[in-house]
Order: structure tokens, then C-alpha cells, then sequence
């Protein structure tokens, strides 16, 4: 069986609890590997060696962060079969989705900050002839970084790659549930040539390693990406020492589709916004709202559509919808297709286990692609992030009722609208409270913009200047003339 060892100052170590969790593969409900179940004095550990190897990190001219960031990026690129079957196997997630977007992504995410820091420029004031102020930008030491399950390579290398690239060191917790990519990308990191002690991975719980993280008093700064409720707890613990915290945290995104949309496209692209990577995406549009005099054919076709998607053996290059990441989260999701039917929402489509499956994945977690339409907006299948392949579809009479649905959750991540009416495109983004809206696409992402949510959905933004501006310090130098 495989271990899953933390790595702690460039060698790879076991836990000095001497324990292991099982990582389950969704796919199969097979255990595939055990992962270190890491304590307090673990992350002690990492913590120091990162603290050590800052030291030197934080001169490591930016050429030379920059040429080692690109080395991990190749041999990402280089190792992009294993790494795009480990995740999916890990997740549960189609082999053709990490092909097309986790790994492409994490080989981005080190290409763009390893450049980004080649760009980067500070300001200047002058204070009349009087006096000469200019900005340093500095690390701030150790990086804290804790990722989920849903995306594991591509959200974890977006915080170690502006954390490292940045000048500081980092000790990262990647999601008890899907390690198996971390820990490749620990050995790909060795390999290339980054100092040890810069990265460092520990693994195991969130309420073990993950609070010892966000507690401890030498890790100055925590970016988290995570469930709202984790967030608050992550909030708790590094509040009282003003930790910098940036905190990207659970969605209940509409997708607003307008009666002058171009419908093939909207329902093209409203499938893959509702159900990829089986709904856990936290930017996957969950609230589908339609304006009414198009709402039956839009249904009409997205449904059609939706039945067309293949669920199955995630390895297979066809499948489209693979396993929720665990039997209990598959519960969870479960439980929100029951709760709708009590508050008055009528299934039209999926809500149940797939039945002919593979005969490899016969146990695992899948659920069907499921529509719900009928509930009221103030419901909890409206209102609670399920994060599973469900999508409620709810019919709208004129922009205004579209914006008030769109704003009624505790949410605000990211929006997508439907129009070939520019003006309405620009007013009703401008009235969405959500810290992404894309306007007639979905999931079009550029690294240089800000990202990130409003209200429960989290606190900061990161993405590239943004990213290099969390993960140094402003400093003011006053110089009188
Ligand atoms: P989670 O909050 O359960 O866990 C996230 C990470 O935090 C894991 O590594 C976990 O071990 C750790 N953790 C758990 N408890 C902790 C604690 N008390 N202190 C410190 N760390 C702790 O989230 P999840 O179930 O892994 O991921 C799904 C959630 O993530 C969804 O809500 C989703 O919307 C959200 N998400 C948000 C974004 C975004 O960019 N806003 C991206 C992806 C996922």
C-alpha cells in the first residue's frame, strides 16, 4: 500500500504520531493509499525548517526564483499522464477534465508567477521637492496553505507558486481526501532544485494539521480555500494574531439566462456550468434562472442535454460525470434531492445512484445529474451550498426580479448572464454581488484578474498582481529631500 509521507525540509517524512488515514478512491470505494494523519509537533517541524530556508529564499534573486518556478511547471508538463490519472482516481473527477483543466492549470499557475515576478513594479511619491517615498514589497516569512479536495493540484499550486515565487517559504495542507497529487508535486519540487525547506507538506486532518497551521504564532500569513464554515474557524484561530488571511470559500452562483440570449449557446454552456467535475466546482452555477417566454425550450434542451452526459468509469477517456469525492458527501447530496421534494421542488431529472455502471466502479459514489425545478427562492436546496451535480431551475419575469434572485443567497462568489443586450449585460453585472460575473461564457479565466467572493463566499482576492501583493508587505521608505 502506498504512503503518503509529509515533506518537511526536502525529504519526505513520516508522522510522528506513527498514524495513517485511508484515501479512499471514489471511483472504486477502494483504499488506494494512507496518508501521514499529521499532529501539531508535525507542522512544528515544517514550520521550522521553512522559518530556516527563508533565510536565504527571501535574497534568492527574482531570476532565479523565477527559473526555478518554470522548472516545476516542465516537469509538471513532463509527468502530465500520472499526475492527470492520480487525480482522477484520487477525486473521482473524469481523467479527460484533469487533462483539459487541473494539470494544464498547475503547470499555468507556476508559469505565470515565475514571469509575473519579473514584472512586477513598486510605486513612488513625491512629496512636492520635499520628500521621496517609495514602496518595498516584501515576504513575510511562512506561508500557510490550505486547499481542498475538489480541485487539489491546480488550487494548491496557485498558492505555493505566488507564495514562493513572492519570496517566502511555505508549509502547504492539502485536503485529507485527495493527497496524492501533493505529494507528487513535493517530489517534482526536489527535483527541481528547489532549496529544501522552501515548500513543505504536511498532510492529514483539518481540525489536527489545519488548526495547527492557523494557530501557530511563526506562520504570519494563511490563505485558505475551503468551506464558509472552515473559513470562520480558520478566522477564529488566526484573527487574534493578526494573521494576513485570505480566505476563498463556498458558492450558491446563479446563472441568470436572458430571453435575447443566443439559447444554444447559453444551454451549451450551462450544462458543463451545472454538472463538471460532478458539480464540485466552487464557481459551478448551482441557481439556473431563466426569463420566462424562453424558460420551456431552454428547459427543454438542457435537460435533453444533460441526459446525454456519460457517467462511468472516470478513467475511461469518455465519461463526463464521474464519483462524488466520498460516500459521505454523496450522502450529503442525497439528502439535499429528499429535503427539495419536502419544500415543494419536483424532480425532473437524476436524483438517484446510476444504476449499470462499469463493473470496476460498481462501488463507487456516483449520483446522477439532477434538475429540481418548483422551489422557493427562500428554501434551503436555494439558499445552502450543496456542491454536488444538482442545479435548481427557477423561471424570472424582468432584470430586476433576476438581480434580487441572484443576490438573495449569503453568497457571492461568481455569477454568469445571458444576453445579446449589452447594456443590460453591464447593468445587471454591475448589480450582482459576487466577485466574478461572466457575461455570456462561463469559466473563462484570465490569472491577471482579481479572484475571489463577496459576503460568506470570502475575504480577499487573489490572482496576479492581487496574489503578489497578499503574499508580500507594503513598506513605506520615506526619504527627505
Ligand atoms: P473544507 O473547508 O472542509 O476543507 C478545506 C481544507 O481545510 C482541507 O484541507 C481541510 O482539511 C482543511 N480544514 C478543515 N477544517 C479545518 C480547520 N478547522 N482549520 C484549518 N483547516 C481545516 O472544504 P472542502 O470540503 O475540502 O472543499 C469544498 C469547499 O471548498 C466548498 O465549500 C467549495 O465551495 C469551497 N471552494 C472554494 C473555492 C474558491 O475559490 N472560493 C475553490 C474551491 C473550493
Amino acid at each position: 500500500m502506498k504512503r503518503v509521507l509529509n515533506f518537511i525540509d526536502g525529504q519526505f517524512r513520516p508522522p510522528g504520531s506513527g498514524r495513517y488515514i485511508p484515501d479512499v478512491e471514489p471511483a472504486t470505494g477502494q483504499v488506494i493509499a494512507e496518508i501521514a494523519d499529521s499532529e501539531p509537533e508535525d507542522v512544528d517541524a515544517a514550520v521550522a525548517a521553512a522559518s530556516r530556508a527563508f533565510a536565504s529564499w527571501r535574497k534568492t534573486p527574482a531570476e532565479e526564483r523565477s527559473r526555478l518556478l518554470l522548472r516545476v511547471g516542465g516537469l509538471i508538463e513532463e509527468n502530465f499522464d500520472e499526475l492527470a490519472r492520480l487525480e482522477s482516481d484520487d477525486n473521482g473527477k473524469p481523467v479527460s477534465l484533469a487533462r483539459r483543466m487541473d494539470i494544464p492549470r498547475a503547470i499555468l499557475n507556476f508559469r505565470f508567477f515565475a514571469t509575473a515576478i519579473l514584472h512586477a513594479e513598486t510605486s513612488a511619491h513625491a512629496t512636492d521637492d520635499r520628500a521621496l517615498n517609495y514602496t518595498l514589497r516584501q515576504p513575510l516569512g511562512v506561508a500557510g496553505l490550505i486547499s481542498p479536495w475538489n480541485l487539489p493540484l491546480y488550487l494548491l499550486s496557485w498558492k505555493i507558486a505566488p507564495a514562493i515565487a513572492a519570496g517566502n517559504c511555505c508549509v502547504a495542507k492539502p485536503s485529507e481526501l485527495t493527497p496524492l497529487t501533493a505529494d507528487r508535486l513535493a517530489g517534482l519540487i526536489a527535483e527541481a532544485g528547489i532549496p529544501p525547506g522552501v515548500v513543505n507538506i504536511v498532510h492529514g486532518t483539518g481540525a489536527s494539521a489545519g488548526r495547527a497551521l492557523t494557530s501557530h504564532p511563526n506562520v504570519p500569513l494563511i490563505s485558505f480555500t475551503g468551506g464558509t464554515k472552515t473559513g470562520a474557524d480558520v478566522m477564529t484561530h488566526a484573527g487574534p494574531l493578526f494573521k494576513k488571511v485570505s480566505l476563498e470559500l463556498g458558492g450558491k452562483n446563479p446563472n441568470v439566462v436572458f430571453a435575447d440570449a443566443d439559447l444554444e449557446q447559453a444551454v451549451a454552456t450551462s450544462i458543463p456550468s451545472s454538472f463538471s467535475n460532478q458539480g464540485e466546482i466552487c464557481l459551478c452555477g448551482s441557481r439556473l434562472f431563466v426569463e420566462r417566454p424562453i424558460y420551456d425550450e431552454f428547459l427543454d434542451r438542457f435537460l435533453a442535454g444533460t441526459k446525454k452526459l456519460a457517467i462511468g468509469d472516470p478513467r475511461e477517456a469518455s465519461t463526463e460525470v464521474g464519483a462524488l469525492v466520498s460516500e459521505a458527501h454523496r450522502r450529503k447530496v442525497e439528502g439535499y434531492v429528499a429535503l427539495a421534494k419536502e419544500e415543494g421542488g419536483e424532480i425532473l431529472l437524476g436524483g438517484k445512484r446510476p444504476a449499470d455502471l462499469p463493473e470496476r466502479v460498481r462501488g463507487g459514489y456516483f449520483l446522477e445529474p439532477t434538475v429540481i425545478a418548483g422551489l422557493d427562492g427562500g428554501t434551503r436546496c436555494m439558499q445552502e451550498e450543496i456542491f454536488g451535480p444538482v442545479v435548481t431551475v427557477t423561471p424570472f419575469d424582468s432584470p430586476e426580479e433576476a438581480i434580487a434572485l441572484a443576490n438573495s443567497t449569503r453568497y457571492g462568489l461568481s455569477a454568469s448572464v445571458w444576453t445579446r443586450d449589452l447594456q443590460k449585460a453591464h447593468r445587471v453585472a454591475a448589480a450582482i454581488d459576487s466577485g466574478t460575473v461572466w457575461v455570456n461564457t462561463w469559466l473563462l479565466r484570465d490569472l491577471r484578474v482579481p479572484f475571489g467572493g463577496m459576503k460568506e463566499s470570502g475575504v480577499g482576492r487573489e490572482g496576479g498582481f492581487d496574489s503578489l501583493a497578499f503574499f508580500t508587505e507594503a513598506k513605506n521608505v520615506c526619504v527627505k529631500l
